[in-house]
């Protein structure tokens, strides 16, 4: 009886760790279930009472907080203080900088989903819907890619345009001119611009994020502002921000650019300035801007400014023709339209009300730019990057369907059907996270994690997207020219993977790095009390964390068990949707142990493991993304037609954090705790989580190549000019010509096979010429021929290339640079 009885430990731990019971709690039900076993096993009342005495006595140590204090967790304070790394202040800024949203839940392993639903639905207001649909559409009329391309530079009509709607202020607040839109707003014309042209999508993006606005807004003095912003709202000032020098790419906080405070001429008197000598390069915008931003490191020997000597990294904005200022060279970043360069000064003098913010703000550049980095971040490249996707999967998926080999349209074969159905999954789930971190901006966050985990894994969907596009459509997409609608995207898709924080970088460092330490309920909170010395807050917060993270292996192993079935969803979750949550909710419990695992055994080494660390991160990732798809479904009105693109991206994204796992769990370095988290805390009955099905690819792949509800709000504000001489707009044709012709098509095909028609030969007739033999011998009707003749010449116009004279010089049209676009 005695031995039966051990065998109810195990689920009584496991029942009080899954329900994250009080510590009371344990020690009660823990004297209980000894007091049992010594009865059952007729145990001498000595030896039950000194069993009972010596657990009553350690579990008193944990249950009164002074004496745990002194005799368990002072030890474990000194050891903890002893392995923190040490930090320097760019670190802290970057890891303190910005607020915690969702991924907290996701960190968490208990996410609030009713939370999720709750977030109100991001909407344009009628003003900014009327924007994108006038003036963001015209915008996109004028840009001709290929003419910009081949100019170097965007018509000074396209400049025009673009300064006088005020694409330039879109985030600058009325009262100084600008627009004040949503950051939603912001994305929506990103977004519908890049379905276009990365040039004017380029061009609007950058004065809108990083770009001085957003800093002078935040931190600005009243006479900076009231300067600056009416100018940089209706276009008079172009801005630029230089931050990235020769010698300080992704470790931009070493700077070698420098300034010493010292006394100079500024206007014709006598000022204190900074004398700065700096050399920048990559800078977005700066061969054309009239102002920039600037962030160097500033010294004060001579102390003119205070006791500090090495004040730290400033931030000034400077104009274009400052003395001393070299500025106006471009790089060409894989042949981009939208301007790129250097800029450089030696020993430039500069007043200190050059400084954002003043004199007051000298030295505070670093903490000011993590601050801002994260609504930009969320905005920028998320915004391009899905506009780049939706275009691709309008135009690929009409391509493909027009676009005939073996007789049949290529995106009927179940190889394309696999590219197709990636881009399809990959664009939807990219708007859906472009979407609802632009709402999260709009609700006053500056969620840092969740803008890296938006920058990396839309750029890196994007990639993925655009290159499968490239392989569907095959030497169309390979020759450049006017008729080209995808290869300047793919061009174009590197340069949003190197800029603002490379991707590499990003995943390696950022998203578990910063997220397991600003997300996570406790880490913070013990790191910030051993750096204070305060015990007692790391005595509150290290058995806060002991509890959570027992609690999280607890509930992950039963969710493993039970495959998660009793786990439960947000009321009036749509039932196509409830599978999902729960297994969400399982794996953000096993997440949250392994990220604690992962913590408590490597330490401060963790951040040198940075292929472990990234692969956290992609969980970390992967389960953002999934919430945002499910988010999108119910945001949306559960549109049924869209389930197979609601299906495959949450699939995809749970194998894809399952593999994650794998990576983790197959390189973790105590095998122990590897084995630990493979049998018991992961996957306790093998792999749950298989990737999109064939025939799921499949579903999503048709929505792809038929017209369709779905098609329209998967390609949402694409672009869709209506000039046929436009590449996009003969394959909109084109597509819905062949729609219309497959029946005439199948008509003869069946006439061929009964019999009925011997087409015969058809000697230089072109491929067209079956239908005019098939309308002669009476197989088909004139209305017929003609369906099938207009999608003949429309098929013709999309699958033709272009070409060029064999000694055709783009050098020649690069000497044609387009007139200067300094602002006035
Ligand atoms: C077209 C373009 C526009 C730009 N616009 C601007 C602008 O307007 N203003 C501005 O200030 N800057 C701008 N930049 C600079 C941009 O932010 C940097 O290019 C970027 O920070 C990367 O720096 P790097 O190119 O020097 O690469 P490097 O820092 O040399 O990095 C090389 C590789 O190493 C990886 N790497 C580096 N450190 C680590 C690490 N610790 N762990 C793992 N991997 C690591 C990176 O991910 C990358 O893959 C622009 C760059 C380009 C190309």
């Amino acid at each position: 009886m005695a031995y039966w009885f051990l065998v109810t430990l195990p689920p009584l731990v496991v029942a009080l760790a899954y329900g994250r019971a009080p510590f009371f709690a344990w020690y009660g039900v823990g004297l209980g279930w000894l007091a049992a076993l010594a009865w059952l096993a007729g145990w001498p009342s000595a030896l039950a009472a000194g069993a009972l005495v010596a657990l009553g006595g350690v579990g008193a140590v944990f249950l009164l907080p002074a004496l745990r204090r002194g005799v368990v967790t002072a030890g474990i304070f000194k050891a903890f203080r002893k392995a923190l790394p040490s930090m320097s202040q760019t670190e802290k800024d970057a890891l303190e900088a910005g607020t915690v949203w969702w991924e907290g839940e996701l960190f968490g392993g208990r996410p609030d989903w009713q939370r999720l639903l709750a977030f109100p639905k991001p909407v344009l207001s009628d003003e900014e819907q009327r924007f994108l649909d006038v003036e963001t559409t015209e915008l996109c009329r004028l840009t001709r890619d290929w003419e910009c391309t081949q100019k170097q530079d965007m018509p000074g009509e396209v400049w025009r345009y673009i300064k006088d709607q005020g694409f330039l202020g879109m985030i600058i607040p009325r009262e100084y001119g600008g627009k004040g839109f949503s950051a939603l707003a912001h994305s929506a014309v990103v977004t519908k611009l890049s379905t276009r042209s990365s040039a004017p999508a380029v061009t609007v993006m950058v004065p809108n994020s990083l770009g001085p606005a957003e800093l002078l807004l935040h931190y600005g003095t009243p006479e900076q502002k009231n300067h600056y912003l009416p100018r940089l709202a209706r276009g008079q000032e172009i801005p630029a921000f230089a931050l990235t020098s020769p010698w300080a790419g992704s470790d931009a906080a070493a700077i070698p650019d420098a300034g010493v405070v010292c006394k100079g001429m500024y206007q014709g008197r006598e000022v204190l300035g900074m004398r700065v000598s700096f050399d920048k390069r990559y800078i977005t915008l700066a061969p054309v801007c009239t102002v920039f931003g600037l962030a160097f490191r500033l010294f004060d020997p001579q102390h003119l400014l205070g006791e500090v000597e090495d004040i730290g990294i400033t931030c000034a904005l400077v104009p274009h023709d400052h003395p001393g200022v070299a500025i106006g060279r471009r790089h060409l970043p894989l042949n981009a339209v939208w301007m790129n360069g250097p800029i450089r000064g030696k020993d430039v003098f500069m007043p200190l009300e050059f400084i954002i913010g003043g004199p007051a703000m000298a030295g505070q550049g670093w903490r000011m730019l993590m601050e801002c980095l994260a609504a930009g971040r969320s905005i920028s490249l998320p915004g391009s990057n899905t506009g780049m996707q939706k275009m691709t999967a309008r135009a690929v998926g009409a391509y493909a369907r027009v676009r005939y080999q073996f007789k049949t349209a290529v995106g009927r074969f179940e190889g394309v059907e696999e590219a197709l159905a990636r881009i399809g999954g990959n664009t939807w789930l990219s708007d859906a996270a472009r979407v609802m971190t632009a709402g999260a901006i709009d609700l006053g966050e500056k969620p840092s994690v969740v803008s890296a985990i938006v920058k990396y894994h839309v750029t890196e969907r994007a990639r993925q997207t655009v290159n499968d596009g490239m392989d569907v459509i095959g030497g169309k997409g390979i020759c450049l020219g006017p008729q080209n609608f995808l290869g300047r995207a793919y061009q174009q898709i590197p340069v949003a993977i190197t800029v603002e924080g490379a991707n590499i970088l990003t995943r390696s460092l950022i998203l578990f790095g910063q997220g397991a330490i600003r997300c996570h309920p406790y880490v913070l909170k013990e790191m910030h009390a051993a750096r204070e010395g305060d015990l007692a807050a790391f005595d509150a917060a290290l058995w806060g964390h002991v509890g959570f993270s027992v609690s999280n292996a607890a509930r992950a192993l039963v969710m493993g068990l039970s495959g998660a079935r009793f786990v439960g969803v947000p009321q009036g979750a749509a039932p196509d949707t409830r599978h999902y949550y729960k297994q969400l909710t399982r794996m953000s419990a096993a997440f949250a142990f392994t990220a604690d695992l992962a913590m408590g055994t490597l330490g401060g080494s963790l951040k040198r493991k940075e292929k472990l660390s990234a692969r956290l991160g992609d969980v970390l990732a992967q389960m953002y993304l999934a919430s945002c798809a499910l988010k999108r479904f119910e945001d949306e009105g559960r549109q049924a037609a869209d389930l197979p693109l609601l299906h495959w991206a949450l699939q995809d994204c749970l194998h894809k954090a399952g593999e994650a796992f794998e990576g983790v769990i197959a390189n973790f370095p105590n095998r122990l705790f590897a084995a630990f988290l493979r049998r018991v805390v992961v996957f306790p009955l093998g792999k749950p989580w298989a990737p999109p099905s064939d025939q799921l690819g499949q579903d999503v792949a048709r929505l792809l190549i038929e017209p369709s509800a779905t098609r329209d709000r998967l390609s949402a504000d694409v672009y869709l000019p209506t000039d046929l001489e436009e590449p996009v707009a003969a394959l909109e044709a084109a597509f819905r010509a062949t729609v219309e012709a497959e029946p005439v098509e199948a008509k003869l095909r069946r006439a061929i096979k009964a019999g009925h028609f011997k087409p015969g030969l058809m000697i230089g007739g072109g491929v067209d010429a079956i239908y005019t033999a098939a309308l002669e011998a009476g197989v088909i009707t004139h209305d017929e021929h003609a369906i099938a003749m207009r999608r003949g010449a429309l098929r013709d116009k999309v699958i033709r290339v272009d070409d060029f004279p064999y000694d055709f010089d783009l050098r020649a049209a690069l000497v044609d640079v387009a007139e200067p676009r300094k602002a006035a």
